[in-house]
């Protein structure tokens, strides 16, 4: 879908997939990595970036 590398890192920064339910959370990469974000659907503190395959 991106087009260059630059548009792709802005689109997938700041998103991550809970890993348990799926849903996408925008939040800092920091606070992922802290911990301090959970899900809001079911409180997962496990996040993966968004990445396309
Ligand atoms: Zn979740």
């Amino acid at each position: 879908m991106a087009k260059f590398p630059e548009a792709e890192a802005r689109l997938i920064k700041g998103k991550f997939i809970c890993r348990r339910c799926k849903s996408v959370m925008r939040t800092d990469t920091r606070r992922v990595v802290d911990g301090t974000v959970k899900c809001r659907r079911c409180n997962n503190h496990d996040f993966k970036a968004k990445r396309k395959k």
